[in-house]
């Protein structure tokens, strides 16, 4: 037999290639865009929250001041030095409001009277507090200068880099900016913070984005390996060999592929049954009669043969038409097969000759055998246009002999039968 192999294709010519390249190509692209995506919304929403929270302090420093302190801010420049009050309430040196709410919220807070930072919690690395220094040029021009809160995320104060928010302080009549309060908070904690948060965002989709890689290279090698096993089922059919059996796994899926599996069976079987069986009766014809026996020969199973032949089958053709031959042909192969069913089968041989085969029977035995299939035949009426015919046959048997070939043990039954014809036919001439 003649194997034909299958292709092997690889790579992106493959199925499962194209799978891949069709599925986790746009997942990883979009996996990155929404990485990228989401951290830069991340990093904005916790400098917003920043943002947010160190406006929240210095509201809360205003709010405290104007409670604790009637009166405006106001300095006085006293031999030299700057002095700042609230009203008549001297502040100068006086920070303990702001760093109570400092160990509360840990925000660095500065007040500003105009340009000069008069009250802080930031102090150089020796103690001493940063005060009667000047502000940021641009920062003032923007929050005094134009009376608006704003939020930096690259403020160097003193040597340390801050993410501050600055408010302009207004007279309680709201005509005039005496200064700005600045809230910081350090901008190395902030950042940490954005890195742990989006790296934990980048682990998740990552993880995420390989659960769903995962799931499509499984799904698709397992549809892969279906069509694999189709194909070497279509292979083994397409080398000549009928008799294989398709993987019930893919008989028993309820998808496309199952139904694609069950119709190549069908397939197998049709085509079985064109290669294997006669078509007006519906037995076994004469090639694959031929090579069953030949089959049971090789495995040195002992055998009997018997030709049988329709009596005056001519007649039914001749006198009723070839339509009540057919008949005539089909009802006697129904009744053989089904009586040759317990000792092997049955084959149409020829035209209105029929092979018969007996597995591990010897000639005798099934020379009776055919008289009870005489009588069966005998007895069937075949229905043909509402007429019924009678039919007889004449059979010859002979016990298979191992010294001789399967044509020469035929040829004897074939003899056998000649001598029932030649002796008045309706009989068994066997051993
Ligand atoms: P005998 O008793 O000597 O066997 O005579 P017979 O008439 O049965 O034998 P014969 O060999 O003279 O005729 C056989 C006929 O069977 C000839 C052929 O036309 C016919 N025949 C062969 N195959 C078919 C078939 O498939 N259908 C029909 N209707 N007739 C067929
Ligand atoms: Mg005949
Ligand atoms: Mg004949």
């Amino acid at each position: 037999m003649k194997l034909v192999h299958i292709k092997q294709i690889k790579g992106s010519r493959s199925l499962y290639g194209t799978f891949l390249y069709i599925t986790l190509l746009p997942l990883s692209l979009f996996g990155i865009v929404l990485m990228i995506y989401s951290s830069i919304t991340l990093t904005r929403n916790i400098q917003t929250e920043v943002s947010d929270n160190l406006r929240n302090v210095g509201v809360t420093v205003l709010a405290a001041y104007d409670v604790s302190y009637d009166g405006d801010y106001n300095v006085m420049i006293v031999d030299g030095n700057v002095e700042f009050y609230k009203g008549d309430t001297f502040l100068s040196n006086d920070s303990t409001l702001l760093d109570n709410i400092k160990a509360d919220t840990d925000v660095e807070i500065s007040m500003f009277f105009y340009d000069t930072r008069v009250l802080t919690t930031i102090s150089d690395k020796d103690g001493n507090r940063f005060v009667n220094t000047g502000a940021n040029a641009t920062i003032l021009n923007t929050v005094v200068g134009s009376r608006t809160s704003r939020f930096y995320n690259n403020v160097y104060i003193g040597n340390g880099k801050y993410f501050a928010y600055y408010m302009p302080i207004m007279s309680k009549d709201g005509l005039t900016c005496l200064g700005m309060i600045g809230t910081a908070t350090p901008a190395q904690g902030v950042a940490a913070m954005v890195r742990s948060s989006v790296i934990r965002n980048i682990l998740i989709m990552l993880i995420a984005l390989l659960i769903t890689a995962w799931a499509i290279m499984h799904f698709s090698s397992g549809i892969i390996s279906i069509i694999k096993k189709i194909m070497k089922f279509l292979s083994e059919i397409a080398s000549g060999d009928l008799s294989t059996e398709l993987d019930p796994v893919v008989i028993s899926r309820s998808d496309e592929l199952g139904e694609m599996g069950r119709l190549t069976n069908k397939l197998r079987s049709s085509l079985r049954k064109l290669i294997e069986r006669d078509a007006l009766t519906g037995i076994y014809n004469r090639r694959y009669g031929g090579k069953k026996l030949e089959d049971l020969i090789n495995k040195g199973i002992p055998y009997s043969v018997a030709i049988g032949d329709i009596d005056f089958f001519k007649k039914f053709n001749d006198k009723y038409g070839h339509d009540c031959g057919d008949a005539v042909l089909i009802e006697v192969a129904k009744t053989l097969s089904e009586h040759m069913r317990s000792y092997g089968f049955a084959a149409r041989w020829g035209g209105e000759e029929f092979l018969m085969v007996f597995e591990n029977i010897s000639g005798m035995s099934a020379t009776v055998a055919c008289e009870k299939i005489l009588d069966a035949v005998r007895e069937r009426l075949v229905e043909h246009d509402g007429q019924f015919h009678s039919v007889t046959m004449s059979f010859g048997v002979a016990q298979g002999r191992p010294e001789l070939t399967l044509d020469e043990n035929v040829n004897n039954a074939d003899a056998r039968l000649y001598e029932a014809k030649e002796g008045g036919r309706n009989q068994v001439i066997g051993e």
